[in-house]
């Protein structure tokens, strides 16, 4: 039986896990954690590949089975707590990167973006199975209804690609939601910022959408007594990922902060 609070919607689709697992392409020995086994619809092809698995499930019951399955590493717990840098430091040398993958709980999926954010310096890529919408919204470009805070906060970070796009029949039960599989890879040269300035600037400026920026930015840059060469006459939709960079990178420098 499914439960709901934890975003079960299990796939059976045998074409799409065949097409999920080829766009993963897991080689033996690769570091590779598992969000979200659930009864091992990807789990079972990855493992097959790779020889060892990490997976970490919340619900306790479908842990236990998970423990009984060999090669599998289970850890039974909520994603959002888990430490990524230091799974990855206990398990594999210092060098060894994580490949991340999941068909993730959608109640709780851009939490679990932003917390994998934080531990992006030990991740060599990510695959995720996600609403559609929400992938609408990571791989948007600049003035389109789609583009907004989530855009930003993972473009200035990861090249993001779409790779297939997955109807409700694919799962039992069904959910009420198209869903779609995105392929994040952390940018090899991210641009130095500080990460909470980016954060709040963004959240201010996509606060209201429909305005033009003056009204919502432009208070809180006076409050930072700044004056970027930065145009507040657009709507934040309107503005590219790169010049959010350029400004947070400005007003970190303004603050005498550190990059
Ligand atoms: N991977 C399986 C599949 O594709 O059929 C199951 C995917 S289902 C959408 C999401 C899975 O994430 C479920 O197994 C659920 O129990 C698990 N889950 C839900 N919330 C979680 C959390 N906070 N931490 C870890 N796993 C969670």
């Amino acid at each position: 039986m499914a439960r709901k609070r934890f975003g079960q919607n299990f796939l059976t689709d045998q074409g799409v896990i065949d097409h999920i697992v080829r766009a993963i392409d897991p080689k033996p020995g690769q570091a590779m954690v598992e969000i979200g086994p659930g009864l091992m619809a990807l789990t079972q092809p990855l493992v097959e590949r790779l020889g060892h698995l990490t997976v970490i499930e919340l619900d306790r019951d479908l842990a236990q089975k998970l423990k009984t399955r060999p090669h599998l590493q289970v850890i039974e717990a909520d994603v959002l707590k888990v430490d990524f840098t230091k799974l990855s430091a206990q398990n594999h040398a210092p060098e060894t990167l994580l490949r991340i993958v999941g068909n993730l709980p959608y109640n709780i999926s851009t939490p679990i973006l932003f917390h994998l954010l934080q531990h992006v310096g030990c991740v060599l890529d990510q695959h995720f199975m996600l609403q559609k919408e929400v992938v609408d919204r990571m791989v948007a470009s600049p003035a389109t209804s789609d583009y907004g805070r989530l855009s930003v906060m993972l473009q200035w970070r990861y090249r993001m690609e779409r790779v297939l796009a997955v109807p409700p029949e694919s799962f039992e039960p069904a959910p009420r939601v198209d869903s779609a599989v995105v392929r994040m890879v952390p940018l090899a040269e991210p641009p130095k910022l500080h990460f909470e300035v980016l954060h709040d600037l963004v959240q201010v400026a996509f606060s209201q959408r429909r305005k033009l920026l003056r009204h919502s930015l432009g208070g809180w840059l006076e409050m930072r007594a700044h004056s970027p060469h930065f145009d507040l006459q657009r709507r934040a939709e309107e503005v590219p990922v790169s010049e959010y960079i350029e400004l947070a990178q400005a007003l970190t420098h303004g603050l005498g902060g550190e990059i």
